[in-house]
């Protein structure tokens, strides 16, 4: 079984946000109980960023930098999630890569022309430079884009390639109809359904070159550059080797799962347009598109635009990459909006992390040391992979896994090993090793979700001798 999971492509006009990094979360939980379920060689975790498009392009200007360097140091930061939240890519491509990833662009783009898909015609209508696409009258609230109510619209007109996405509703709807968890959860499926039930627009991919130099040639067309999908949703097969189709079909074929973990705001060019390029150039579709919600701070998307923004590398230095991974993980519901406040996170670091978890480990762990305890064998997740890797309810996840902690604690309460050191020797090791096995099994089924914290217990209650772990694993906050 091979498992290629997926982040999107982030643009990199800015540095990431709380948004950015709940997202590549989300499918680093993917990729590494996909390991643990699978082996890590059938497993492959890509992400990468966007380096093309008006909006990087003027943020460079803006900046008064080519937008060369200035897309590569940005996008150095979105790599640096890897270090900070382990986010434990495999690969990371970068649109800019002349060499793995324009060829795949070029060729698509041929085998779409090939396929009398691609048109060239003049086309007026408004633009939202933030989605990259222009917009529909469904899509504009008040003169404003819904998912960028703080930029204003543009109105162009040019002569454009366009692809004919329309020709492809009768095949997305069977599509859909026959694949129920194409998209997921479920209501986001409704949703595009509806969108592609109500009449589907073909999609503008080019625009001239002379007014926006900064992208992926057109091949056959000097007047025009990629813009922006036929550039941007290759970076799925270009990093896996097409058009080497050989090397392609390791990843990429009917047998093989593929996952794209996305915001909701691009559900529809990768659960409508994606689909149908990939069925114009005869190639395998990916087996599920995971739709998650946004952030919200104080009942805004959290974004830049919107003049939001809360540092993940400094939750994650203040409080730990894992606390801050815990929270996004198990304090919103599958597909849902998620609320951020420092209060409500760290209240909720309180009472999971620093009191339940770590006040568990740090008890156990001095009992077993004081009465010269030995290391137990690390043990097997009860967690069932199926809850992580099709249902995709992290939450619940966390939830079932805490019970195991919960059910720990009470039973130390009940037994009183404390009492028992020198009344009962025997029984106060019999309880002490539950206890340290208990929270193993807790510990193995947490590696998805907190590696570093489930490889700190492990170590702990392994050890050929048990002690307790001189820093605590989540520090009380000073207040
Ligand atoms: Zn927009």
């Amino acid at each position: 079984m091979k498992y290629y999971v997926t982040t999107a492509i982030d643009y990199v006009n800015a540095q990431p946000h709380l948004g950015h990094a709940y997202e590549k979360v989300l499918a680093d939980v993917l990729a590494r109980q996909a390991r643990l379920t699978y082996g890590p060689v059938n497993v492959r975790f890509q992400g990468g960023t966007d380096e093309h498009g008006v909006k990087n392009y003027r943020a460079a200007r803006e900046a008064g930098q080519e937008p060369g360097p200035f897309t590569a140091a940005n996008s150095e930061r979105f790599l640096a999630l890897r270090e900070s939240l382990g986010v434990s890519w495999d690969d990371f491509i970068k649109t800019t890569d002349q060499k793995r990833h324009w060829p795949a662009a070029q060729e698509l783009w041929r085998r779409l022309e090939q396929n009398g898909d691609l048109e060239k015609r003049t086309y007026q209508g408004y633009y939202c430079v933030g989605c990259e696409s222009f917009k529909t009258e469904k899509e504009i609230e008040n003169g404003h884009c819904i998912f960028h109510p703080t930029r204003e619209l543009e109105l162009l007109e040019e002569e454009n390639w366009f692809f004919r996405l329309s020709k492809y509703q009768g095949w997305l709807q069977d599509h859909f109809r026959e694949n129920p968890d194409f998209v997921q959860p479920a209501f986001r499926a409704r949703e595009i359904l509806n969108v592609i039930e109500g009449g589907l627009e073909d999609v503008s991919f080019s625009r001239a070159k002379e007014k926006l130099p900064w992208g992926v040639p057109v091949p056959g067309d000097d007047s025009q550059v990629m813009y922006v999908w036929c550039d941007a949703l290759t970076n799925y097969i270009s990093a896996v080797g097409f058009p080497d189709e050989e090397k392609l079909a390791e990843w990429w074929r009917p047998e093989a799962a593929v996952t794209h973990v996305i915001g909701k705001d691009i559900v529809r060019f990768h659960a409508a347009l994606w689909p149908a390029m990939l069925r114009s150039a005869g190639l395998p579709l990916p087996d599920h598109v995971f739709v998650h919600g946004f952030i919200n701070l104080g009942g805004e998307k959290l974004s830049k635009s919107a003049g939001l923004s809360l540092d993940p590398f400094d939750l994650a230095g203040t409080y730990g990459a894992d606390a801050l991974r815990y929270f996004l993980l198990s304090q919103i519901g599958v597909g849902q909006d998620g609320e951020f406040s420092v209060e409500r996170f760290e209240a909720v670091y309180a009472a999971d992390l620093a009191n339940n978890l770590g006040n568990l480990v740090q008890r156990v762990a001095t009992l077993a040391e004081r009465g010269g305890l030995s290391g137990r064998e690390a043990k097997e997740p009860s967690l069932e992979p199926e809850l992580v890797l099709e249902r995709k309810d992290f939450r619940a996840a966390l939830q079932s896994i805490w019970q195991v902690f919960d059910a720990t604690n009470t039973k130390i309460e009940l037994e009183k090993p404390w009492e028992l050191k020198d009344s009962d020797p025997e029984r106060y090791e019999r309880v002490l090793g539950e206890c340290a096995d208990s929270i193993l099994v807790g510990a193995a089924s947490l590696r998805p979700f907190l590696p570093e914290t489930a490889e700190r217990i492990e170590a702990v209650f392994t050890a050929p001798k048990v002690a307790a772990p001189s820093e605590p694993l989540f520090p009380r906050l000073d207040r």
